[in-house]
């Protein structure tokens, strides 16, 4: 979905969603470039829990970056999101709470083009909520695919490299890889 608004009263989402490294951070972040260079009002949040990088820019593996404001709950969004907002750009939707989709739906009958990045899948490749709920809500959905580190097939899956059976868990380099569903192995990340 690009693009450049026709009519401005009326909102919608996109979801941009797949698995680690697929480029899900570089497509936000270029949609909200656009939508800058256009003169919008732009707002960008990501969830507290993700500062790996940057406190307060979103950051791809690939070094681009936009400026972000930090929110704890998905109800931050409705609070301080300005009535002028015409686009609101959202990283790391996986790590919102569940009424992360109807903060959004709030958003979008407001007026505002809503984009939403975030994982579809966890570790062991199930639904990563609340990313499947905003998928079935949204208008416009781009699936990213990664590169399989291990046979440089097109990757659908974020492989954990370490044994953890924390849902989250986001730290150093190094704990996951992008894999195809032939190379992808969960019991990898299951304590023996
Ligand atoms: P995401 O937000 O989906 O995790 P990013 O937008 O942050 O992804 O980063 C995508 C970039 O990561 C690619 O453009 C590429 O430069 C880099 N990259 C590193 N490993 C891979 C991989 N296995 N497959 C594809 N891109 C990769
Ligand atoms: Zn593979």
């Amino acid at each position: 979905m690009d693009d450049i608004r026709r009519t401005p009263d009326r909102g919608w989402i996109e979801v941009i969603a797949g698995s680690m490294f697929s480029g899900k951070s570089e497509e936000l972040i270029r949609r909200l470039r656009r939508a800058q260079i256009a003169r919008q009002k732009v707002q960008i949040f990501k969830p507290f829990v993700d500062d790996r990088f940057s406190e307060d820019h979103i950051v791809s593996h690939s070094e681009m970056r936009i400026a972000s404001e930090n929110i704890r709950h998905s109800d931050d969004l409705e609070r301080q999101v300005a009535v002028d907002t015409e686009v609101v750009g959202i990283d790391e939707g996986q790590f919102f709470d569940p009424k992360l989709p109807t903060a959004c739906n709030t958003l979008a009958d407001r007026g505002k083009r809503v984009i939403v990045a975030g994982l579809d899948k966890d570790y062991l490749g199930r639904p990563f909520e609340p990313m499947p709920q905003l998928l079935a809500i949204a208008e416009y959905i781009t699936k990213t695919l990664a590169i399989c580190v291990v046979c440089g097939e097109p990757a659908n899956h974020t492989q954990r490299l370490v044994a953890s059976s924390d849902r989250v868990l986001v730290g150093a380099g190094g704990l996951y890889e992008a894999r195809c569903r032939r190379c992808f192995d969960p019991s990898l990340a299951r304590k023996t």
